[in-house]
């Protein structure tokens, strides 16, 4: 039977690299795929002991319903998480959401209608697109280099498309080229995104995960006009399982979305909410995330020193100051998907994320994003060895 579905499922469709990747969740092979944090590095005791606390809170409390923008005590906790990173805002200017994911699909339906265009860096993180896709834009494509978006380029891109409503960014260690954005271009982004009056979307799950260099002012920090909609998440710096992410966006853009989170889903749990805020009273996160960018440091230089020693000289990897993803560059005619398929699963037994699935308009072949934060080292080590072999092999044959 086929049903009548609406329009805008036509861009809803599942995608073959999923199926790609669903082959690497086989427990033989190594998976550079993911996007995961390393599960070993959670920090189970005191989440347990959070938990444990919360649930049995006088009233009930954490097992009601709660403000659908959020407990009050957690949107303050996290406007002053914000302030020590140098964004200057109260909890009144803080939406608590299900994972920054859930703020990529508020953006895109409060602002888009079919058509508009929505401006995004080339390659972009492929869950916004899955996320935008729903509201039916058209994307509009600006390169990223060792700075990130090249923003001598959006300026064209701007005038070209005079139904751009967005422009989004990850600023720091991008998925899926762990580039950072440069301080210029920050600027600049913010001075073209005033001229042509569109909201800028800026995404920093990744930012705290910072292994060398100085941190970079926000997006948001340098907002003269109150267009940009900061979305920040506890998933890389605590755990993904919480689903806890916030924006940080002006009254009238906040309240907006506060209303498509009422429809949504009536507010984040309640009980996830609760033991965040008691864990962020209790613990110092800070010593957390030290602990977390010394290990993810580590796992980065062992993949890179990794791949120094395997990979033919020729294959390009970034070298992120921060992160979970290196981005591999290939010579031109190199297909990443069909030699993932063909060989570096079935063969080397190790899986990555082909590039081409995060270029919005123009899928480009010859690239792939590794992740260095899930494997052990070991794996890292192993895995980048039978790669490195299997594409000597491919090359020279
Ligand atoms: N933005 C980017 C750039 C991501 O890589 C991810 C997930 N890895 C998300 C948003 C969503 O994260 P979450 O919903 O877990 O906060």
């Amino acid at each position: 039977m086929t049903f009548r579905y609406a329009q805008r499922m036509a861009r809803v469709q599942p995608s073959a690299i999923r199926e790609l990747l669903a082959l690497g969740a086989d427990p033989s092979i190594i998976s550079f795929g993911g996007g995961y944090p390393d599960a070993t590095l959670f920090p189970v005791d005191k989440l347990d002991a959070v938990f444990h606390e919360v649930i049995r809170a006088p009233g009930g409390a954490a097992l009601q319903y709660a403000p659908s923008n959020g407990l009050p005590r957690l949107r303050e906790q996290i406007a002053s998480l914000m302030r020590a990173d140098g964004t200057d805002c109260t909890a009144d200017d803080v939406l608590v959401l299900q994972g920054s994911q859930q703020g990529l699909d508020f953006a895109a339906r409060m602002l888009i209608d079919p058509d508009d265009v929505i401006i995004t860096e080339d390659p972009t993180f492929l869950g916004a697109l899955i996320a935008f896709d729903p509201s039916q834009p058209r994307y509009a494509t600006v390169p990223v280099d060792a700075d990130g978006m090249q923003t001598d380029q959006l300026e064209a891109v701007l005038r070209a498309n005079p139904r751009a409503r967005m422009i989004y960014t990850v600023p720091d260690f991008q998925n899926p080229t762990g580039v950072t954005l440069s301080l210029e271009r920050r600027k600049a982004l913010i001075a073209l995104a005033n001229a042509h009056d569109v909201i800028v979307l800026e995404d920093t799950p990744y930012r705290h995960i910072r292994f060398t260099g100085q941190s970079l002012p926000t997006l948001k920090s340098l907002d003269t006009e109150g267009r940009v909609i900061h979305l920040g998440s506890f998933s890389k710096v605590l755990v993904p399982a919480l689903r806890i992410g916030w924006a940080v966006a002006s009254p009238d853009l906040l309240e907006r979305m506060g209303l498509l989170k009422v429809a949504a889903d009536t507010q984040t749990s309640t009980l996830n909410m609760a033991a965040a805020s008691l864990f962020l009273d209790r613990y110092d996160l800070d010593d957390h995330i030290a602990t977390l960018r010394s290990a993810y440091r580590h796992k980065k230089e062992t993949m890179l020193d990794a791949i120094r020693q395997h990979f033919p000289q020729d294959i390009h990897v970034t070298d992120p100051e921060g992160g979970l993803f290196t981005w591999a560059t290939f010579p031109e005619g190199f297909d990443a998907t069909t030699f993932m398929r063909d060989v570096a699963l079935p063969q080397a037994r190790v899986a990555y994320v082909p590039g081409a699935t995060f270029f919005p308009v123009t899928p480009r072949p010859n690239y792939a994003r590794i992740n260095f934060s899930a494997p052990s080292e070991a794996n890292i080590r192993s895995g980048i060895a039978a790669l490195g072999e299997a594409l000597k092999s491919h090359f020279l044959s």
